[in-house]
C-alpha cells in the first residue's frame, strides 16, 4: 500500500511542526533512488554498492537541491507579508535562479545580488533563464561591492514599496531553509524502510553554503540512521567549515525545538560529519581535471548530467575514496544536487542584451578552458 503521507515525512511525523511551519509543496518529492551498477562495474568496485539520490529531478521548472529549502522559505516570507526577496550568489548561481523561478510561481519579486565568478556555459544558461518578469539582477566584482550594492537596493525597494525585501542568505542556507534537508533525510529513511536501498554507510554531497550537508546530517540523526555525511567542500573556507557546520546544526535544532518541544535537542555528531577539502581546486566555479573526468564517467555510465562547480568535484572525491579502499564493503549514496531539467527551449529566444550591461562579458568572453568544447545545453 502506498502511503500518501510520506512526501514530507518531517511534517507527518511532527504534526505540531506541520501546523506551525508555513510550507508549500513546490518540489516533486520524494525523488527516486537508483543503483549505479554500470559505474560500479566501470570502477571495478567489487564490494562497494553505489546509489544516487536523484534530487536532480526534484521539481519543475527547476530541480536540484534548492527547491527543498525554498518550500519552507518562500511560504514563510509570504506569510510574513513580504512582497520581495533579496538573495545572493555567484553570477551563475543555481540558488539565485531557483529562487527567481519559484518566487515567480508564488507571486514574489526577487532581487538577485550576484558576484563575479569564472565563466562557463552554465553561467550563461542560468543568467538567460533568470530573465523573468519578477526578477532584478545586479552584478558586483567583490564582497565589499556586493554588500554596498545590497544595502542600496534594500533601501531603494523599501522606498518604492513601503517594505524591505526579505533577505535570503546565500544558498538559502539558514535554519528555515535547512528544514528542507532535515525532511530529505527522513524521506531517505522511508526509502530504506521500503527496501529501495540498504541503509547507506556514507552520503556524499557537495558543500557550498553547507545547508544541504548539515540539514541531512541532522535529519539522519533524527531518523536514527547510522549514515555518515561526507561533505565535499567546493567553496572558500569561510563558507564551508566545521565551525559553521556546528553553528548551522545547533541553530536548526533550536528552531525546530522551539516550534515543537517534542523535537529532540540533538547534539552535533562531529564524528559522523566529515569535511573533505581536497577537491576544491583553485576557486569556486573553477573546474578541475578530476571533476571533469567524474562528470564524463557518470554521464557515460548512467546518463546522469553533472557539472564542474559542485557535483563533479563531489563525485571526484567519491571515486578517489573508492580507489583508496575507504569504501570497501560499504553502501554509498551520492546525493545529486544538480538540476537536470533541460530548459534550453525556454532560453532559445532570449537575448543576453536584455540583461544589465555588466553581465554581457559572460557572453562575449570565452568560457573557462575546461568548459570549452562542451555544448551549451549540457
Ligand atoms: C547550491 C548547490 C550545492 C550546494 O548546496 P549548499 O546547500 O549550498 O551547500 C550543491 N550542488 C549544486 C548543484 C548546487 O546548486
Amino acid at each position: 500500500m502506498t502511503n500518501l503521507n510520506v512526501c514530507r515525512p518531517l511534517l507527518e511525523q511532527h504534526p505540531v511542526l506541520k501546523e506551525k511551519l508555513p510550507h508549500t509543496p513546490l518540489g516533486a518529492l520524494p525523488t527516486p533512488v537508483e543503483r549505479l551498477r554500470q559505474l560500479e562495474a566501470a570502477c571495478e568496485a567489487r564490494t562497494t554498492s553505489l546509489f544516487v539520490k536523484r534530487d536532480d529531478l526534484s521539481g519543475a521548472p527547476y530541480g536540484g537541491n534548492k527547491v527543498r529549502k525554498l518550500e519552507f522559505i518562500l511560504p514563510y516570507v509570504q506569510a510574513k507579508g513580504y512582497k520581495e526577496v533579496l538573495t545572493f550568489g555567484g553570477a551563475g548561481s543555481n540558488h539565485a535562479l531557483a529562487t527567481v523561478l519559484y518566487a515567480k510561481k508564488m507571486g514574489i519579486g526577487c532581487i538577485s545580488m550576484l558576484i563575479d565568478q569564472p565563466n562557463a556555459h552554465s553561467v550563461r544558461r542560468n543568467l538567460l533563464m533568470s530573465l523573468q518578469p519578477n526578477a532584478e539582477l545586479h552584478l558586483s566584482p567583490n564582497m565589499v561591492a556586493i554588500t554596498a550594492a545590497s544595502i542600496k537596493e534594500l533601501f531603494a525597494h523599501k522606498w518604492r514599496n513601503g517594505v524591505f525585501p526579505y533577505i535570503i542568505p546565500p544558498g538559502g542556507t539558514f535554519p528555515l531553509g535547512m528544514i528542507g534537508f532535515v525532511n530529505a533525510a527522513l524521506e531517505l529513511k522511508v526509502q530504506v524502510d521500503n527496501g529501495e536501498l540498504p541503509e547507506p554507510d556514507y552520503i556524499y554531497a557537495a558543500s557550498g553554503s553547507m545547508g544541504t550537508v548539515v540539514g541531512l546530517m541532522l535529519g539522519l540523526k533524527l531518523a536514527g540512521l547510522k549514515t555518515k555525511v561526507a561533505a565535499v567542500r567546493v567553496t572558500e573556507l569561510k563558507f564551508t567549515s566545521m565551525k559553521k557546520a556546528r553553528r548551522l546544526y545547533d541553530g536548526t535544532v533550536r528552531l525546530l525545538h522551539k516550534q515543537d518541544s517534542r523535537f529532540p535537542l540533538l547534539p552535533f555528531p562531529a564524528g559522523d560529519f566529515q569535511l573533505n577539502h581536497n577537491f576544491y581546486g583553485d576557486a569556486y566555479g573553477l573546474y578541475t581535471p578530476e571533476a571533469m573526468e567524474a562528470v564524463q564517467l557518470l554521464n557515460e555510465t548512467s546518463g546522469i548530467h553533472l557539472e564542474g562547480t559542485y557535483t563533479g568535484k563531489t563525485v571526484a572525491a567519491l571515486l578517489a575514496d573508492m580507489k583508496s579502499g575507504k569504501l570497501d564493503n560499504k553502501t554509498v549514496l551520492f546525493w545529486n544536487t544538480h538540476n537536470s531539467n533541460d530548459f534550453s527551449n525556454d532560453i532559445a529566444s532570449t537575448d543576453y542584451h536584455d540583461l544589465p550591461g555588466a553581465f554581457h562579458k559572460y557572453f562575449e568572453a570565452d568560457v573557462q578552458p575546461l568548459d570549452k568544447g562542451r555544448s551549451v545545453s549540457e
